[in-house]
């Protein structure tokens, strides 16, 4: 595979992607919340950087963005309709926009719902889905700005996303999103397996993510839902769990 997929954890609880072709040797970074973590890895990797790309303007996933374009000069790319919030952006990007990055299109999905502008952004080979705080592993992003049924148009658009397809999201939240699915779907079998590995994983300071569209489809009560109402009802309980 020409592109790497590694990630560094910043702050509480995010994750900074960062994307590596070794072939150009280009780098990007997704949702860097925080520049200190994310220079320091780059430092050692030996790396400059391309690319920054942006989901949504909350400040866990923004703040770093200034001080690694100053010092790399790199392209920030992120959703058009949050640049009042966001400050600087190089590529404006909307729903269906590609970005070139190392041979590849990354491609723009529009995925409102946590904010009214986020967007997720979809790389094809290897396949990931960089989603922010829309779809997490075993959960979904709150309602901040957006409807039930904005987030649940937006899950429906990684439907067409093949199963193999790598869910890097912006949060280490699984295990707690985990708690919350087994008191949905206690007859779940997958979701239960999959409880069990995040649990280990956690025990021993390892991320539970990237995890796969499969999985999701499998054990997530969120991308489950089979109605906006339904999708409503479980942001709900989840807000108050
Ligand atoms: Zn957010
Ligand atoms: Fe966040």
């Amino acid at each position: 595979m020409p592109i790497s997929i590694m990630s560094i954890p910043v702050l509480q609880d995010n994750y900074v992607w960062v994307l590596h072709d070794t072939t150009g040797e280009k780098t990007a970074v997704i949702d860097p919340g925080d520049a200190a973590p994310v220079r320091q890895f780059l430092d050692a990797a030996g790396w400059s950087l391309d690319l920054i790309l942006v989901t949504h303007h909350h400040h866990d996933h923004v703040n770093g963005v200034a001080d690694l374009h100053s010092h790399y000069g790199a392209q920030v790319v992120a959703p058009a309709a949050e640049a009042s919030q966001i400050g600087r952006i190089d590529i404006p990007v909307h729903d269906g926009d590609r970005v070139p990055f190392g041979g590849e299109e990354i491609l723009t999905i529009a995925t409102p719902g946590h904010t009214a502008g986020e967007v997720s952004y979809y790389l094809p080979h290897p396949a990931a889905l960089f989603c922010g705080d829309t779809l997490f592993s075993l959960g979904c992003g709150r309602l901040f700005e957006g409807s039930p049924k904005d987030m649940f148009h937006s899950l429906a658009r990684f439907r067409e996303l093949p199963d193999e397809t790598l869910v890097c999201c912006g949060h280490e939240y699984t295990e707690s999103n985990a708690r919350f699915a087994l008191t949905v779907a206690p007859e779940n079998h997958s979701l239960r397996l999959r409880a069990e590995e995040v649990r280990k994983l956690r025990q021993q300071g390892k991320p539970t993510v990237p995890s796969t569209l499969r999985s999701e489809r499998l054990c997530n009560p969120f991308i489950r839902a089979d109605s906006a109402e339904q999708l409503g009802q479980l942001r709900a309980l989840k807000d108050r769990f």
